[in-house]
Order: C-alpha cells, then sequence, then structure tokens
C-alpha cells in the first residue's frame, strides 16, 4: 500500500470506515458493496452506514477542528 501524503485526515477517515468497518455488529452481514455516507454542516461530519441486510444503522460524527 503505497502512503498519500496529500489525502486530508477526513479523507483517510472516511477510507478508513469504507474498508474497515462493513460488517454488520447485529446480524454480521458483511456489505461488501456498502459505502459510508458522509454529510457535514461544515463543524461536524456525520458518516454513516445502514446494513442492508437487517437495517441496523451505525454512526460517527466526528468534530470537525477548524485551525
Ligand atoms: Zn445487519
Amino acid at each position: 500500500m503505497a502512503s498519500d501524503g496529500t489525502r486530508s485526515p477526513l479523507e483517510r477517515l472516511r477510507a478508513y470506515y469504507d474498508h474497515e468497518e462493513r460488517t454488520c455488529p447485529a446480524c454480521g452481514y458483511e456489505d461488501e458493496e456498502g459505502v459510508w455516507e458522509s454529510e457535514t454542516n461544515g463543524r461536524q461530519v456525520h458518516y454513516y452506514h445502514e446494513c442492508p441486510r437487517c437495517g441496523a444503522v451505525r454512526d460517527h460524527t466526528l468534530d470537525v477542528l477548524a485551525e
């Protein structure tokens, strides 16, 4: 895996969720096609993923730290 120093921390974090948190803790379904949706209001970023099998929603809300 080549490192990419140009990516922002938020992009790296989203990539982490995309790759590491796609197995549903409720039913164990591994959503290989799944992606984390994200939305932001400028101060926080909200990531969420809904399990296509059981509908369980996982989410993460992250504060955007302004410089
Ligand atoms: Zn599930």
